[in-house]
């Protein structure tokens, strides 16, 4: 055998070693465009659409079957399907339960690139995507119209919290024919059930919590078992898939997901309480203080808060003033995402569509990282006192 040709028979998938299979303890499928085929049969009824195992690297190879698998487990739900981002798998949904002449309904506080590819996309479609208040419940009645298809939730919502009444809105949207999507991505699967509540179609940014360090863009949408068949169609058509190394790092992201979250959760809470008796601070936009306007439903609805939250000053300080604030923080990244192991900082105003509780306010949003809480407050305490 010839250089050229030893070098293209090397290092196949041989999985034998002293004739004993090694099998490890995570799945070690990698990254693959062709899935070769045992034999010419199996091409044949790969050809006639039915071969039963994978076909090709846009047939969702074994990562991520096995990162869906997980997600759907435990979500309780019918399917899971992975996108290459937490937008995608949003911008998916919508595009995988609408059709042109119907209407959809948004909450006020959704992900706002998902409002924005509404307007900017979706629309030139004849969908027509309508706000609802961010802390909608029964009162979604009255902004249903008879082509109303889909709601898409977000509980709680971005930047501001708010929570929605999940329950009252599912009864109301299943007798009436119409599907209901959560992101509940702030909660991950553990903290809310979304299934439970009525949810037709739950779907989930990996990239925050699941992930968890920062390192993957990942997405996660599971569906009924009564959608499934629909989701599993349209995905095929589009021929998505997410890459292998992703869902591998997500894979392993789940396996502590639930003592990561717990430590967060711990951590936020503690902090979000001590910032609530801060003499500089006037909200604490965090659902699990019984000051928050929609803490009964979280108490309902949920088994724990993750560690995003938001507060406001008592007084609206100029750019400068804020930005003295925020560059003071030294144990604070200032960025985009959450969920991570490292704490992070945003700071802004949020347009909405409908009338807000925090209409012209500056939003702090904390996502509380793995560190010990205490250092974080005597971070979060000297940076406030270059405010006043
Ligand atoms: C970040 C985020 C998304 C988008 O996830 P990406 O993976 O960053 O695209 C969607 N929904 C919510 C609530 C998010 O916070």
């Amino acid at each position: 055998m010839h250089d050229a040709t030893k070098l293209i028979q090397s290092a196949g998938d041989e999985r034998l070693f002293g004739g004993k299979r090694v099998r490890l303890i995570n799945p070690g499928e990698g990254q693959a465009s062709t899935v070769l085929f045992e034999s010419y049969e199996d091409l044949v009824a790969a050809n006639a659409g039915e071969y039963p195992g994978v076909t090709y690297g846009t047939d969702r190879l074994p990562m991520q079957r096995a990162f869906e698998e997980a997600i759907r487990d435990l979500e309780g739900g019918g399917l899971t399907r992975a996108f290459p981002s937490g937008i995608s798998a949003l911008i998916n949904t919508l595009l995988a339960f609408t059709q042109a002449g119907d209407h959809i309904l948004i909450c006020d506080n959704a992900y706002g690139p998902i409002t924005h590819f509404c307007q900017a996309i979706l629309a030139r479609f004849q969908v027509e995507a309508s706000p609802v208040p961010a802390n909608a419940g029964a009162d979604i009645a009255a902004h249903v119209r008879p082509g109303t298809r889909l709601v898409l939730l977000e509980s709680p919502g971005s930047n501001t919290f708010e929570l929605q009444d999940i329950p009252a809105i599912t009864s109301l949207a299943r007798e009436r024919g119409i599907i209901t999507v959560l992101d509940g991505t702030w909660a991950t699967p553990l903290l809310l059930r979304a299934f439970e509540l009525g949810v037709d179609v739950s779907v989930q940014s990996a990239t925050k919590y699941i992930a968890g360090h920062s390192d993957v863009l990942l997405g996660a949408v599971t569906v009924t078992p009564a959608l499934a068949g629909r989701f599993d169609a349209f995905y095929r058509v589009m021929e998505l898939f997410a890459a292998p190394e992703d869902c591998r790092l997500a894979l392993r992201g789940l396996r502590t997901l639930p003592v990561r979250l717990r430590q967060h959760g711990q951590s936020a809470l503690e902090i979000a309480q001590w910032l609530s008796g801060h003499d500089l601070v006037d909200q604490v936009l965090h659902p699990a203080l019984p000051g928050h306007p929609e803490h009964h439903l979280w108490r309902r609805d949920f088994q724990g808060a993750s560690g995003l939250f938001g507060f406001t000053f008592r007084a609206e300080y100029p750019p400068d003033r804020l930005a003295a604030f925020v560059n003071a923080l030294e144990l604070f990244g200032i960025g985009y995402s959450w969920g991570g192991y490292k704490s992070l900082v945003t700071a802004g105003r949020y347009q909405r569509s409908l009338p807000s509780r925090y209409e012209g306010r500056t939003i702090i949003r904390l996502s509380i990282g793995l560190e010990d809480p205490r250092d974080l407050m005597r971070d979060l305490a000297t940076a406030m006192s270059f405010l006043p």
